[in-house]
């Protein structure tokens, strides 16, 4: 073939002309794949490395979502912040960042629609107080812990009334507060209570206490000191007797016993009697009688009513003063050991509470736990 192009004068060859072609087409088709390969594999520059960073932030991201579940709160910050040095746009990083601590991440998570709801926790995590809590129930209603704080805010800031309605949002949502909500609801109530300035209501919250949670011994003493102070002395004792039969407590025993000053020691032996009738295989029974038998000047009956406790570790040191003392009235050669020393050395204990969320012991009923803060968990020592 002869071509003449602009006084250039082009020889072919049609076979030559053909191999021409081919290798043209040859060179195109590698040099394409290796482009897409440099692009879209290879990780060096462009889509690739953005993809390679996403894949990494994306991997980092999820390892930290699940050390957060797990509780391991200073892993879940470390790999949350290096996912985000990888794509700090990765929503799922913002968020644990945020959760973990991060709270110049929790701007970046409200912008965004879908994450405002995990902002608000964020910010209920890091600076919880009234207004937080009530956005984060608000923007994240599904999340017991918006309700949780919801409760424990409200109640902190005095509003009871608010803190129990929010209960049964955060009990239908959280197995543990289902478990102890009736304890965390008359521990409200008990709480409102000791707030109110007039007995009336008082002992109106008391007795819904009583009725949320019977063995709420803290409800059963304040609203039998309550009766006994309106002189309302058999509304007094039926309160004592109604919460003996399932929780009896020391404090409830001595306000039962102090309910008729003039009475003979004869007379309140009989009535503690009655009493631990109520409830008779307890130990704190065996102790009330025993101890009312002292002082009524049976000390044969004191010492035969203590016997069986002087073996039960949590209440045998009380016993043990008791026991010594009948021994020293019966003219007997009070027992000797360790048992006795350790009685003589400790005092006599009263019933324990314990939080139950961090264990801490407590002597009296609060609605705070002095540790960890946390409201209306505070149980008794039988009791887990
Ligand atoms: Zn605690």
């Amino acid at each position: 073939m002869h071509l003449e192009w602009f006084g250039w004068e082009i020889n072919f060859h049609p076979v030559w002309l053909l191999a021409a072609a081919a290798a043209l087409w040859f060179v195109f088709h590698v040099a394409r794949r290796l482009w897409n390969w440099l692009r879209w594999k290879s990780g060096l520059f462009g889509p690739a490395r953005q993809l390679r960073r996403q894949k990494a932030a994306l991997g980092n991201a999820s390892a930290a979502l699940g050390a957060l579940v797990s509780g391991q709160e200073e892993r879940a910050a470390a790999l949350a912040q290096d996912a985000l040095k990888s794509d700090p746009t990765n929503s799922m990083a913002q968020a644990v960042a945020a959760l973990t601590g991060d709270t110049a991440r929790i701007a970046e998570l409200d912008r965004n629609n879908a994450t405002k709801s995990l902002a608000a926790l964020a910010r209920l995590r890091t600076a919880p107080d009234l207004s937080v809590a009530r956005e984060a129930t608000r923007a994240a209603p599904t999340s017991a812990a918006a309700w949780q704080a919801l409760v424990e805010e409200s109640a902190r800031s005095g509003d009871y009334a608010h803190a129990i309605s929010a209960l049964s949002n955060w009990r239908a949502l959280d197995d543990t507060a289902e478990r102890l909500g009736s304890w965390i609801e008359a521990s409200l109530l008990t709480a409102a209570a000791d707030a109110e300035l007039d007995d009336e209501p008082a002992r109106t919250g008391l007795s819904r206490a009583l009725k949320a949670e019977p063995r709420f011994a803290p409800a059963a003493t304040r609203l039998a000191l309550l009766a006994e102070e309106a002189s309302d002395v058999s509304g007094a004792e039926r309160a004592a007797e109604s919460v003996w039969s399932v929780q009896p407590t020391p404090t409830l025993a001595r306000a039962f016993a102090d309910l008729y000053p003039l009475e003979t020691d004869e007379t309140r032996l009989a009535r503690l009697q009655k009493l631990a009738a109520k409830n008779p295989e307890n130990p704190e029974s065996l102790l009330i009688v025993s101890e009312a038998a002292l002082t009524a000047g049976d000390p044969a009956l004191a010492l035969e009513t203590v016997s069986p406790l002087l073996s039960d570790p949590p209440i045998r040191l009380r016993a043990a003063a008791v026991a010594m003392e009948a021994h020293r009235r019966l003219g007997m050669d009070p027992p000797t050991g360790a048992l006795w020393l350790d009685a003589a050395a400790t005092g006599a204990p009263g019933l324990r509470w314990h939080c139950a969320n961090c264990r801490t012991e407590s002597v009296e009923w609060e609605l705070e736990c002095q540790s960890c803060k946390r409201i209306g968990i505070l149980l008794p020592g039988d009791l887990t």
